[in-house]
């Protein structure tokens, strides 16, 4: 595989991604949060992007489209259903739609939640997705537009990539989330372990993520709907799976 990958923080916990094909020399850009990182990000690698990719509307991932577009002449690429409200917008995706970079096949994957037209890309034949403000490590984004059932069940689609995908996301919200997610699964030892460990990297001020499919299934409350301990300790061991995150969710936003 020819492809790689620099993440670079931006503003104060986003995160931006340049994919870089080395065979062909081209650069795309997961979101555009914040202009003078990213600008940062392409002179320290060298990797000029022509295409951004986007995951869905919201400021802190699109503010930097016009800026870049006018600098490098990219094209911009996002969700149809928030075409309206990303600047730039060139050529718009939703599940399914056929889409590639450099030769790498991307799959779209609708997720909506946290807005209603979010879109994860995904890279199977890298192992790569990008999930933007729907999975985080730990965590999962807050629901500004739909229900948790439709949040429930883009969660899913991403819990059935396979485990060793690498997971790239918009936020370093890691060790907040770690702190929530021992509260409702205090006994997972998988947790508690990675819990220190992500205490011990932020210390050091450095980044938790990528993560994979694997690591947060194992640990992450919000894709462990099924597991008994959990059930249990919320006192659901009837409920369904969604009712159990809808559950976990609202906990997370009184935490
Ligand atoms: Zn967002
Ligand atoms: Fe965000």
């Amino acid at each position: 595989m020819a492809l790689q990958i620099e993440q670079f923080t931006c503003s104060s916990d986003n995160f931006g991604v340049l994919l870089h094909d080395s065979r062909s020399g081209q650069t795309a850009l997961i979101d555009a949060p914040e202009e003078h990182s990213i600008l940062e990000a392409v002179e320290r690698t060298g990797w000029t992007p022509s295409l951004i990719l986007i995951t869905h509307h919201h400021g802190d991932h699109v503010k930097a489209n016009l800026a870049l577009k006018e600098r490098f002449g990219l094209k911009i690429i996002g969700p149809k259903a928030e075409a309206a409200t990303i600047p730039g917008i060139d050529e718009t995706v939703e599940e399914g739609s056929p889409l590639d970079f450099a030769g790498h096949r991307i799959r779209v994957i609708a997720t909506p939640g946290h807005t209603a037209g979010h879109v994860s890309y995904h890279l199977p034949e890298a192992s790569i997705a990008f999930t933007g403000d729907t999975l985080f490590a730990l965590g999962c984004g807050r629901l500004f537009e739909c229900s948790a059932a439709v949040m429930f069940s883009s969660l899913q689609k991403l819990a059935e990539l396979p485990p060793q995908t690498r997971v790239y996301c918009g936020h370093e919200y890691t060790l907040s989330n770690a702190r929530f997610a021992l509260s409702v699964d205090p006994a997972n030892t998988a947790l508690q372990e990675r819990a220190a460990e992500v205490e011990s990297l932020r210390e050091d001020g450095k980044p938790t993520l990528p993560t994979t499919i694997g690591a947060e299934l194992a640990t992450n409350p919000f894709l462990r709907w099924h597991d008994p301990a959990i059930r249990r300790h919320l006192g659901m061991e009837a409920a369904t799976d969604a009712e159990v995150f809808a559950e976990i969710r609202r906990r997370k936003d009184n935490f």
